[in-house]
Formats: structure tokens, C-alpha cells, sequence
């Protein structure tokens, strides 16, 4: 494991004990109820949001994730690579798509439609086993998943292959347009119509492993969205996927990325002075500034520009003017160069979080820890302890 260096430049630090921790808080809060409650699936697409796939996985299996969720066949190979041997589901293939890895790797895939289910049936019969397929329905959101008027032909389809031996279908879902806002109408009329696409299945003859609707909001504010697995992405990163509503404090969830650099300079503004291109901020009084060495480059995003605020020390900084490809310059009183600077972390200290930077750009928490990168390195660090078991 690369340790956190304090001499780095810039450099984005993953607590895989903070994942953990929110893994098993994530179970306690969808296993209210009698029973053992639905099974989780971590979803680990886009490098875990940026925190770090492989990493973030095994932390995941750790605190006992049944089943990791990715878009593509690439990601879902890349963990087999890592050595994980559970349950994988992925979702998101090209027409023409060549199956047989994802199949031979006991990769559950997702068919849309009967063309794609074919290509997946095509790579199982090359191989000559059975594919484990999922079945998503398009239940609103009017993005993947088959149409209604295509469910029956779909299930039919899938259950002629599963006689045929070519197919196990393990699942049947959709997927949430408005989870995030639990009073949309849309909410109740997708869990209405999955509903209706479980029995046309079942009249089909399916009677899959895993039946399953929630995304992150839809898992935590909708109890009866909850069927036999739920999908968390966001919130296993400890970030709330509906701020509007409950905050990650609230549901016990620690954001695990903090982001930090070292000021690489520091200098005096005589009034008058603009900062950075444009001089959209112009100093009006005496000021004392630094460099921060992460720019849009490294995903820090322009639409910050003279809104976001960084955290010096105690102290507060705002962002002056825009930020740069690869440095961006705050209001530091006092700083020197080579001081540590959070750009945002859990929040405990004083520092702002994701969220706090996604409120200044006017978009979502997902894009601003997803879209981190660039040229810092990232390590991760476990408040578990050096072997990452305890209490896993
Ligand atoms: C990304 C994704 C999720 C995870 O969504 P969160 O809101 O991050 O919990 C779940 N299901 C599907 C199909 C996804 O694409």
C-alpha cells in the first residue's frame, strides 16, 4: 500500500476503513425490518467514483458485499484479474459485443433486448456452458433496459434459452429516474410497473436468484423499492444521493476521499491587482495569496472559479478568479508556501466536503469525486488498521 506522503504536491487520499464502515451502516439501515433483508451490491463503475476500483472491492467483499456492480465488461473483467471470485454484475454493452470473457469469467451480464441476450446466448454456446443472465426493463427512466411493449418477448426468450441449458437468468431489474426526490410521482409508477414486469416474468417461467430496483436514494427512502438486492454507489463513498433530503451525517456515512495539496507559492496583492486569466477577481484591498497546485486538469472544475473555498490551517480560503488547467489561486491570510491544504475531505475538521464543492459548481457530489484524477496520485489508507480486517 502507498502511504499518504506529506511532501506530495497533490494527492487524493481513499479511507478503504471508512468504506467498510459504510458498507455494513448501509446494511443496518436497509435491514429494518424481520428477515435478513435484501442483499448488497457495491457499485464500483467508473473506478469506484474515483476512489479506486480494485481497492475499493476488496474493502467492499471485506465488510461482506454480495455482489459488486460495474457498467462495462472491462471493469468486471479487471476484477476478476484482482482475484475476486464473488458475484459481479455488469450492464452496459455495444451491439456486436463479444461475450465469451464475461461468460467464462461467470460474469453476470444484463440484456436490453432479445438481439442482445442473443449475442450473450451465441458466446455461451460457443463456450459451451450456461451464461448467467440478468433481464433489466425499462420501468421510466427511458435510458436502458427493454421497453414494455419488449418484456414479454424478452422473458420468453430467456426462458427458452434457460431450457435450452445456454442461460441461468439471475435477475430481473430496473432502474430509478427521480429516486433522489422520494415525493415524485415517477417513483411510485416505476415500483408499479417493475411489479408488473416480476409477474410477466414469472408467468414466463423465470424465477430469478436476485429481483432489484434501488439505486443509493431508492434503498434508503423508499423501504418497499428494497426486493431482494439493493444497489449502493454513492453512498458506500460515504456522500449523501440525496442532500436535499438527508445529509451523510445524518445516515451515519463517512465521505471517504480527502483531497489535499501543498500551496506552492505564496505573495502580496496590492488593490487593484486581477488574479488569473481574465482578472474576474480583482483584489480590493491588500491581500496575501497562494497557489494551489490542481487545476481542472486534475478534475477540479472551472465552474469553482471564485466560488469554491479550501481549507488552510483553521482557516477558511476562497478560490480568487478562475481556475487554471493546473493550479488555481486562494485568499490565504497568513499562509507561507508548502502548507497543507484540504480542497475537501470527510468534513470533521472544519474542511468542505464533495457535496459543499458540487453546491459551488452547481452540479452532484457523484461528478465531483468521479471526475478527480488526472495527475495526483491517489493512496489509500485504512483507519482499520494495516490489515484492513478489523471488525470486516
Ligand atoms: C451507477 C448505478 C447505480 C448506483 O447508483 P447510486 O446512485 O450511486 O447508488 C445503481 N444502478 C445502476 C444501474 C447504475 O448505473
Amino acid at each position: 500500500m502507498t502511504l499518504p506522503d506529506p511532501a506530495a504536491r497533490a494527492e487524493i487520499v481513499v479511507d478503504l476503513g471508512a468504506i467498510r464502515r459504510n458498507v455494513r451502516r448501509l446494511r443496518e439501515l436497509v435491514s429494518d425490518g424481520p428477515g435478513p433483508g435484501p442483499a448488497l451490491m457495491i457499485v464500483v463503475k467508473a473506478d469506484a467514483y474515483g476512489h479506486g476500483m480494485v481497492e475499493v472491492a476488496r474493502a467492499a467483499r471485506q465488510a461482506g458485499a454480495e455482489w459488486l456492480g460495474v457498467a462495462t465488461a472491462d471493469e468486471a473483467l479487471a476484477l476478476r484479474e484482482a482475484g475476486d471470485t464473488g458475484r459481479i454484475l455488469c450492464w452496459l454493452a455495444a451491439p456486436g459485443e463479444d461475450h465469451r470473457a464475461t461468460v467464462a469469467a461467470d460474469v453476470d451480464t444484463t440484456a436490453y433486448s432479445v438481439t442482445q441476450l442473443d449475442e450473450i446466448l451465441e458466446a455461451a454456446r460457443t463456450l459451451g456452458r450456461a451464461a448467467r443472465v440478468q433481464l433489466k426493463v425499462d420501468t421510466g427512466l427511458s435510458r436502458g433496459g427493454a421497453p414494455r411493449d419488449q418484456w414479454v418477448a424478452l422473458f420468453e426468450a430467456a426462458r427458452k434459452a434457460e431450457v435450452a441449458g445456454d442461460a441461468t437468468v439471475t435477475g430481473v431489474w430496473s432502474h430509478f429516474a427521480c429516486s433522489d426526490e422520494p415525493d415524485h410521482p415517477a417513483n411510485d409508477a416505476q415500483e408499479t410497473a417493475f411489479r408488473e414486469a416480476l409477474v410477466l416474468a414469472a408467468d414466463a417461467g423465470l424465477d430469478p436468484e436476485v429481483r432489484h430496483l434501488s439505486n443509493s436514494a431508492g434503498a434508503l427512502l423508499r423501504p418497499s423499492a428494497r426486493f431482494d438486492l439493493v444497489r449502493f454507489g454513492l453512498a458506500a463513498y460515504g456522500l449523501s444521493p440525496a442532500p436535499e433530503v438527508v445529509t451523510s451525517e445524518q445516515l451515519g456515512l463517512e465521505p471517504a476521499m480527502t483531497v489535499r495539496a501543498r500551496t506552492v507559492m505564496v505573495k502580496d496583492l496590492a488593490p487593484g491587482a486581477g488574479v488569473s486569466y481574465g482578472h474576474t477577481f480583482v483584489a480590493d484591498r491588500p491581500m496575501h495569496v497562494a497557489l494551489v497546485p490542481m487545476g481542472y486538469g486534475d478534475g477540479i472544475p472551472l465552474h469553482a472559479s471564485s466560488r469554491a473555498e479550501v481549507q488552510i490551517g483553521e482557516q477558511r480560503c476562497p478560490v480568487l478568479g478562475r481556475i487554471c488547467m493546473d493550479q488555481f489561486v486562494v485568499d490565504a491570510p497568513g499562509s507561507r508556501a508548502g502548507d497543507d491544504v484540504v480542497v475537501f475531505g470527510p468534513g470533521r475538521d472544519g474542511e468542505p466536503t464533495a457535496q459543499d464543492w458540487a453546491e459551488w459548481c452547481g452540479t452532484i457530489s457523484y461528478e465531483i469525486v468521479t471526475r478527480i484524477g488526472g495527475r495526483q496520485r491517489r493512496v489509500w489508507v485504512d483507519s482499520d488498521g494495516p490489515t484492513g480486517e478489523a471488525g470486516a
